[in-house]
């Protein structure tokens, strides 16, 4: 039998604290919250059970092997009965995920300030994703049981972890596609890391530093964040001939998505803005960001499994199923529950 596709998501795992306050109380003051409810969380996490969810054709089939790389801190309670249940639940894979004794799981304090229209404070302890940390031993593993198709990136482990990856793997010479989501943002992108990389997806903050990258080296002009459609295809085309980006995706919240893609011999672009799907109640955006790397990785392992590369995939296509399924993911409440299995599209 012909081996499923795989993506292996390289990140972050958190457990979320989350407390429901009516206000956020002042230096020295103690108050009475309304609840505090814990969670499974982590950007890598995250994308992890939007791969994996997404990979369910039924109830009981996944037609792509998703695996998680990550640190957790060893004997957590919490991992055990919380975010690892919840990964497997999923249908992903934990076995890349190392228990590190002497330090904690990643942590991220949340405090929903009930009374500024539920507005977030957040404090992450990176705790164990600190100690994603060597590059040699990430890369073997990676490669060693056959490189996976995709691998997906987020920012929440250590910045030369990140960077050394992109190196390694948007070179020719690993046949893997690189699905790259620089969130939480980093206070810069360097074009220098985005050299060859398969696919950028990035929101308006962050595509406000991409702006910026590039005017280090070309005249462009960087727009608010409110009208950041009218210079894309500007942007996306200094990124395709700077840094050799195959496709950029914009996503832009309930405006919908931008994507652009420059084929690879003829330098060819193929671009277009795609409205948000209709809901009738937005209840919780958490996660639709996610859900949207989620369902565009999924797509793009299928493909490169079956063609061997990048070329002639259909980011149209799967952009609009991934905006379908983040337009799902918007009017249900959570983070990780909220995404929708491959199957509910
Ligand atoms: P988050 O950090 O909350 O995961 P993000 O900032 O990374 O979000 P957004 O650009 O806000 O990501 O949203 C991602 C995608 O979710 C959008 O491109 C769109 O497809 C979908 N989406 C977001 N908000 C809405 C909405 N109000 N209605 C329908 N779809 C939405």
């Amino acid at each position: 039998m012909a081996r499923k596709p795989i993506i292996r998501i390289i990140g972050s795992l958190n457990i979320d604290f989350v407390t429901l306050t009516p206000r956020v109380p002042g230096p020295g003051e103690t108050l009475e919250a309304k609840s505090m409810t814990v969670h499974a969380g982590g950007k890598g996490s995250n994308q992890a059970v939007a791969c994996g969810k997404a990979a369910y054709t039924s109830p009981t089939e996944q037609d792509v092997q998703v695996e998680m790389l990550g640190a957790v801190g060893a004997g957590d309670p919490y991992y055990a009965s919380l975010l690892k249940p919840t990964l497997t639940k999923s249908g992903v894979d934990t076995r890349y995920v190392e228990e590190v004794e002497g330090v904690q799981t990643g942590t991220a304090t949340i405090i929903v300030d009930e009374g500024s229209n539920g507005e977030n404070r957040i404090l992450f302890v990176p705790g164990a994703n600190h100690h994603v940390d060597d590059l040699d031993k990430i890369i073997s593993t990676t490669t060693q049981d056959g490189v996976p198709d995709v691998i997906v990136m987020q920012g929440e482990i250590p910045k030369p972890t990140v960077l050394g990856l992109l190196s390694t793997f948007n070179s020719d010479r690993h046949k893997t596609c690189v699905v790259f989501n620089p969130a939480p943002m980093f206070d810069t992108i360097p074009l220098s890391a985005l050299k060859d990389l398969a696919v950028l997806v990035v929101n308006e903050t962050e595509c406000l530093l991409l702006f910026k990258a590039v005017q280090e080296l070309r005249d462009i002009e960087t727009p608010s964040e409110e009208n950041l459609t009218p210079h894309l295809d500007r942007l996306t085309s200094h990124l395709h001939d700077l840094a050799s980006i195959s496709i950029v995706v914009v996503t832009l919240g309930s405006r919908g998505l931008y994507y652009s893609v420059a084929s690879k011999p003829t330098r060819q672009q193929a671009r277009g803005l795609i409205p948000a799907a209709k809901v009738a109640k937005v209840v919780d955006t958490t996660g639709a960001g996610d859900t949207f790397v989620g369902y565009l990785s999924t797509a793009l392992a299928r493909h490169v499994s079956k063609q061997g590369s990048l070329e002639g995939f259909d980011v149209q296509e799967a952009s609009l199923r991934a905006n379908e399924a983040a337009a799902k993911c918007v009017q249900r409440s959570g983070a990780m529950e909220s995404i929708p299995f491959g199957y509910e599209i």
